[in-house]
């Protein structure tokens, strides 16, 4: 296959750029699940050896996930997804402690999984307060400060944002709940893997995990509670997860993010260097290859591989599906909303125009990017954005 015009045809290449949509599995991680799905298949809650086996491996794959996050193992409790965590961790919080209050904080640029949760707790009558953030994307202590209230019962700010990449200044805002005696939750769902997270040092309360984007299996997460946190099972049925969350064990999805989770505990800093150095490649060399283009967000408190960039003069679908033709896979705003033509409601928050939010393309990087795959991308993208600008009934004197 070939890519590009005239004498000077490249060989197409796949390329994904999507890793904080999801992340392939990794070879050990895979390895070492296999043996769960067919001899090693048994029970955990059963007695007998093969059972007991399968129990041991569920308890290792907790130590593991506990070792990344700096806690303990018996305040690790898996769940189905990041979202299961995050909606287990508000849901039950407001009910529990709704005798306190029922004004619970979040920020504009939560994923879903927080934002449709949040909604669905107005709707009982709790009242939330959406924090907005600046024009990086970071959430002002100032601000949650200023949003506190004697009835406040839960502040949930995510660790590092899906879309843009910004990195939450969490210690700090974890803190200023707890002088005010409310529950800290955050969605660490992207930040997992991608930055140091030592969950007694940064003194969260609640955190929610998800297996799938640190090369782990879908279909499985974690909810970080706080050894001395009373938050009330939200799954009834069998003893499961320390009589918290019910339902036989995903046993081979346990295992996988127990490998995945030592390997990033292992490999973080390298991944980190890695991933970091590619992608401030990639935005240099985008920033100096194609006029009329700017970053969104925060660059100095960023995930590793984020590159968030807004294209003028383009519709982000048309470039998307170019660069699809060309072998490489990207996303606009979130892989939640990429069927939506919604306008992202994070590049929203930080006062990105809307005809420019439309043009805007999230670029992930991960640990199998190669600087190979940036050159090709840079490439398939230069052309692109020439082709669509030249065709694009956008015009350039409609005030963008
Ligand atoms: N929270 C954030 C910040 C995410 O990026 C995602 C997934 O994209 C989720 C939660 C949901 O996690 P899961 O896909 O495991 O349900």
């Amino acid at each position: 296959m070939t890519y590009g015009n005239g004498s000077e045809k490249k060989e197409k290449r796949q390329v994904y750029l999507d890793y904080s949509a999801t992340t392939p599995v990794k070879d050990e991680v895979l390895q070492e699940m296999i043996p769960y799905f067919t001899q090693k298949f048994g029970n955990p809650s059963s007695l007998y050896t093969v059972g007991q086996e399968s129990k041991n491996a569920v308890s290792l794959a907790r130590e593991r996930l506990a070792n990344l996050i700096g806690a303990q193992p018996r305040e690790v409790f898996f769940t189905s997804s990041g979202t299961e965590a995050d909606n287990w961790a508000l849901i039950e919080t407001a009910h529990a402690r709704s005798s306190k209050g029922r004004h619970v904080i979040t920020t504009k640029i939560e994923h879903h999984a927080i934002l449709h949760t949040g909604e669905v707790l107005e709707k009982e009558g709790f009242e939330v307060t959406w924090l907005d953030v600046g024009k990086d994307g970071l959430v002002s202590p100032d601000v949650l400060r200023a949003a506190i209230r004697p009835d406040t019962i839960l502040v949930s700010i995510m660790f590092a944002n899906n879309e843009i990449g910004t990195i939450q200044p969490i210690a700090e805002l974890a803190k200023i709940a707890h002088e005010n005696e409310i529950i800290f939750h955050s969605d660490a769902v992207q930040a997992l893997g991608n930055v140091m997270i030592d969950v007694t040092e940064l003194d969260i309360d609640l955190m929610s995990l998800s297996a799938h984007k640190i090369y782990g299996p879908k279909g499985i997460g974690a909810l970080y509670i706080k050894h001395g946190i009373n938050l009330p099972a939200h799954i009834y049925g069998g003893a499961q997860e320390m009589k918290k969350r019910a339902g036989t064990e995903n046993l081979t999805g346990i295992v996988g993010f127990g490998k995945a989770a030592e390997l990033a505990k292992i490999n973080l800093s390298d991944h980190v260097i890695q991933v970091t150095e590619l992608r401030n490649y990639f935005i240099e060399q985008v920033t100096e290859r194609i006029e009329d283009v700017f970053v969104n967000g925060s660059m100095e408190h960023r995930l590793p591989g984020n590159a968030n960039i807004t294209f003028k003069y383009i519709e982000g679908e048309a470039l998307l599906l170019l660069l699809d033709m060309a072998g490489v896979a990207v996303s606009t705003g979130s892989a939640c909303s990429s069927t939506s033509l919604a306008p992202s409601h994070v590049l929203e928050s930080i006062g990105v125009p809307v005809e420019m939010i439309h043009g805007s393309i999230r670029f992930t990087i991960g640990d199998f990017t190669t600087k190979e795959d940036i050159d090709y991308v840079l490439e398939a993208l230069s052309e692109s954005v020439l082709k669509l600008r030249k065709i694009s009934s956008v015009s350039r004197d409609s005030g963008w």
